[in-house]
């Protein structure tokens, strides 16, 4: 029996109990990334929290199935169909192909996503993979008497429906409504001004670079309708949870709705999971504002990506989050302590002391044979001295916090009331590596790559400040720079290596 959950259902405007349409089963959608640019580390945030959405559902007994889509075509430069395909302006920014945009965004975007700790979803699949799809379901609508064509374009006609704006209330419909009559862009072509576009022809731009045959002309599908096909194509007619920004809610969300019910004839997703953005003192963080901050030049400037993830954690995901370095330089304090506490929890253990400090000497040497982490997190789960008990009680507390609209920051003052419990060291570490099967912080593998414990503080500043000043030469590509600031390393005995995580550094 799985754990009850709740969270927010932006479809309700409360907090709701989960009631997934198959006991124990969840189906996902989660709308992707356009990989016209970086994705910043407020489009990260979303992920991340999406991340602990879905662990958390799992450490809860649920079974999540999960499908994300990737935006290749279609989405315009403003969410109302109006202005430049992001794609397209991509292209002409970099001088080159649009598959090439989307290929190296797409690359980009999992980078980040994985090293911030995230799991893949079950099913990624590009917009430009399914246009045979999207032409079937705009037939459909035509057929239904839902769309029109006009202008070249295809259009949904949200005069069919009763209830366009699914998730205002009656007062925020009323503006909605004043709003949209005072939008000064004006698309002639559409009967009523909340109309959108199902599938663009050559009318709208001669320079697309790709389109496709259609019923309605050489033409390319507009950004709603992939969510909805590319979510039918693996899940079905119905889907229990949809995730997304709050910025999706309306139009983006509303008009996946109005086209997924239209076509299909009843309700199609009962959950709609939204979370709130990441600013910066400026405002909203932008992918179109220019120089944009993720999570690899986080990187560069020497901050582990789960720093990052742990300082999303600790706020909720309903909550704007504003962003600064000044944080973020505390949370890299707060995130070593944990750390330096799990460290002293192996070691105050025999077994596990031993085994660490193999894996230690093992990695420092490259040994064949390398103790593995999973060695020792293996004989943490295994270890006879865990208290069932007090595990128990700790678990179903964590429970409790994350099935309680998703409360991050209580599961994490749960990991700070189990290191200071009154219970052995077997048993925190337990339960420190079951709430990391939903927080991905990996303290215990950071505990057991930890070789700073005997390091002179004033060295490890040196060495972060010439990892940072190298990345700088090597941004610059001055690499006669950053080769010397590798060889002045190296004479004070701390060897680095480049690898995908980042720049690691050993003492020789
Ligand atoms: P995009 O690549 O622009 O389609 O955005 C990818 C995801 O990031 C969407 O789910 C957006 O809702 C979300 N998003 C956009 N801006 C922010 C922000 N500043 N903070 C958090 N999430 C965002
Ligand atoms: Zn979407």
């Amino acid at each position: 029996m799985a754990h009850k959950f709740s969270f927010y259902n932006t479809l309700k405007r409360d907090v709701e109990e989960f009631i997934p349409r198959e006991d124990g089963k969840v189906s996902m959608y989660t709308c992707g990334p356009t990989v016209y640019h970086f994705a910043h580390i407020g489009n990260i945030r979303t992920y991340i929290m999406q991340d602990a959405l879905i662990k958390a559902l799992e450490y809860c007994g649920y079974d999540v199935k999960r499908v994300m889509n990737i935006t290749d075509v279609g989405h315009l430069s403003s969410d109302a169909d109006t202005g430049e395909d992001k794609m397209l302006a991509g292209a002409k920014r970099e001088h080159k192909t649009v598959m090439e945009i989307a290929d190296f965004y797409t690359k980009a975007f999992f980078k980040d996503f994985d090293a911030v700790g995230n799991k893949r979803p079950d099913v990624i699949e590009p917009a430009t993979n399914c246009i045979p799809e999207f032409i079937h379901m705009v037939e459909t609508l035509l057929e239904k008497g839902y769309a029109y064509v006009a202008g070249g374009n295809v259009y949904f006609d949200t005069s069919k429906l009763e209830d366009y704006y699914v998730f205002s209330s009656a007062i925020e419909k009323e503006q909605l409504a004043v709003g949209v009559r005072d939008d000064v862009e004006e698309d002639t072509a559409k009967k009523n001004k909340t109309d959108f576009v199902l599938w663009f022809t050559k009318s709208k731009f001669e320079d697309q670079a790709l389109k496709w045959d259609s019923p309605w002309g050489v033409g390319y599908p507009g950004w709603h309708i992939e969510c909805s096909c590319i979510s039918m194509k693996h899940l079905g007619e119905f889907i229990d949870i949809h995730c997304g920004g709050v910025d999706n809610i309306f139009p983006h969300h509303t008009n996946e709705i109005a086209q997924s019910e239209s076509y299909l004839g009843h309700e199609w997703c009962k959950y709609w999971f939204h979370s709130n953005h990441l600013n910066d003192r400026a405002g909203k963080m932008s992918k179109s504002k220019g120089a944009v901050l993720t999570v690899s030049v986080l990187q560069e400037k020497g901050y582990d990506p789960l720093v990052y993830r742990f300082f999303c954690l600790q706020s909720h995901y309903r909550k704007p989050l504003e962003f600064s370095f000044e944080v973020l330089d505390n949370t890299v304090t707060a995130y070593n302590n944990l750390v330096k506490k799990v460290e002293a929890l192996i070691a105050s253990d025999e077994t596990l002391k031993a085994l660490s400090e193999k894996c230690k000497q093992d990695k420092a040497s490259e040994a064949a044979e390398a103790t593995d982490v999973a060695q020792v997190l293996e004989a943490i789960r295994n270890s006879a001295d865990v208290d069932q008990n007090v595990k128990k009680e700790f678990e179903d507390k964590f429970a409790d916090a994350v099935s309680n609209d998703l409360n991050t920051s209580m599961a994490i003052t749960l990991l700070y009331d189990v290191l200071k419990a009154d219970t052995n060291a077997a048993t925190k570490l337990a339960l420190v590596d079951s709430f990391d099967k939903v927080l991905s912080l990996d303290l215990i593998g950071h505990a057991l790559a930890d070789d700073s414990a005997d390091i002179d503080p004033e060295l490890e500043v040196y060495i972060k400040d010439a990892i940072e000043r190298r990345a700088a030469a090597k941004k610059a590509k001055d690499f006669a720079t950053a080769d010397a600031i590798r060889d002045e390393l190296l004479a004070k005995g701390v060897e680095i290596k480049d690898t995908r995580e980042g720049v690691k550094w050993t003492l020789i």
